[in-house]
């Protein structure tokens, strides 16, 4: 549908999303949606929480494992916390899986196993913060919350030809996304702006001669849209340098540790090792010979860059040193491993 100027932005978008919404595993179609099917909130929440920080590509087995494995909000309350975390193992950012797990917990012993219908509700659960409260809000229960994400700060700066830097910028894109919010089908609008962020209005080469929104965008009359939204420049991660340790016993077992539940990879499963710094001191879990591998493992993460010197050696028969646990090689799955430490397994099996 073409924008004309006797109709607000939200109708034109709304029009253009009928015809070309995603499909995506956990939403209603903007079909059956005027149809009365309406959304499952468990499933709304569970791909909103996986898709912080994450792109959808990599998001969608997770989201068909999870569901299919616990198909209600009161299944996953009742999965134990090690199996849930080994499900999310390779996805990243693991407080999120350990947050999973405690708003389960608080909507299925709380809200006798019904997710709250409100933005304020919804902020008090466990993981739930403003944008994820107006995502669940908005899609699931049709409130007009305003839903910004980096694809609707994109389409909301270029419409404008707002040129302030992001973030800084991030609470006049609000704004602008809060005024064309519609009161009818808001939860369809604001997947609808999402929908051409990530589509149209691509960060590099917005293909705006097929954008339902050419006519009134204002960086497209302009001719700044490809360099929208500006942002301001990230200072450089620093590179922090540790030691970790893979054991095997001679039946194949493996020494593992389950990682504290606060920190980076909380309650996950990986090999002991050092602290993670500029100059760690070597920490072997026992005396043994250990062999440090010739390659190191490389992996970066939000705030810095990780090398990593992996040892490896025997583990004797009878020792299970303090804090730590053996797993018997039948019960190890090295798709349970967070994945820089499924990238050391990796580099110990290639060496
Ligand atoms: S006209 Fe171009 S820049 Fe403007 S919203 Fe559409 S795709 Fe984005």
């Amino acid at each position: 549908m073409q924008y004309n100027k006797h109709i607000p932005v939200s109708d034109a978008l709304l029009a253009w999303y009928d015809v070309h919404a995603r499909d995506m595993p956990w939403r209603v179609s903007p079909a059956d949606r005027a149809a009365g099917i309406c959304p499952d909130p468990y499933r709304i929440w569970m791909s909103e929480v996986m898709l912080q920080q994450t792109t959808v590509a990599a998001v969608r087995d997770y989201f068909h494992r999870f569901t299919a494995r616990w198909p209600t909000v009161r299944d996953l309350a009742d999965a134990p916390d090690e199996q849930v975390m080994g499900e999310w193992a390779g996805l990243g950012y693991y407080a999120r899986a350990r947050n999973l797990l405690k708003c389960a917990r608080v909507v299925a012993n709380d809200y006798d196993g019904q997710f709250p219908d409100t933005y304020d509700a919804l902020l008090t659960l466990p993981g739930v913060g403003p944008y994820t409260a107006a995502a669940i809000a908005s899609i699931a229960f049709d409130q007009p919350e305003t839903v910004l994400d980096g694809n609707v700060e994109r389409v909301m700066a270029r419409l404008f030809d707002i040129h302030d830097p992001l973030p800084a910028s991030k609470a006049q894109l609000k704004a602008r996304a809060g005024e064309l919010t519609p009161q009818l089908r808001p939860g369809d609008y604001a997947q609808a702006v999402m929908d051409l962020g990530a589509t149209i209005c691509t960060p590099k080469s917005p293909a705006c001669g097929i954008c339902p929104l050419r006519d009134p965008c204002e960086a497209r009359q302009a001719g700044t849209a490809p360099e929208l939204p500006k942002k301001t420049p990230k200072k450089p991660k620093p590179t922090r340098y540790g030691h970790v340790y893979l054991a095997q016993r001679a039946d194949g077992a493996w020494l593992l540790e389950r990682r504290p539940d606060k920190g980076l990879l909380g309650g996950m499963l990986g090999w002991p090792g050092s602290d993670w710094n500029d100059a760690p001191q070597p920490s072997p879990p026992f005396m043994a010979e250990w062999q440090a591998l010739s390659s190191e493992v490389r992996h970066t993460f939000t705030h810095f860059h990780l090398i990593l010197t992996v040892h490896s050696a025997e583990l004797p028969d009878h020792m299970t040193p303090n804090a730590l646990q053996i797993l018997d090689k039948h019960d190890f799955r090295p798709s349970d491993l967070p994945t820089v430490m499924r990238k050391a397994y990796d580099l110990w099996r290639g060496q």
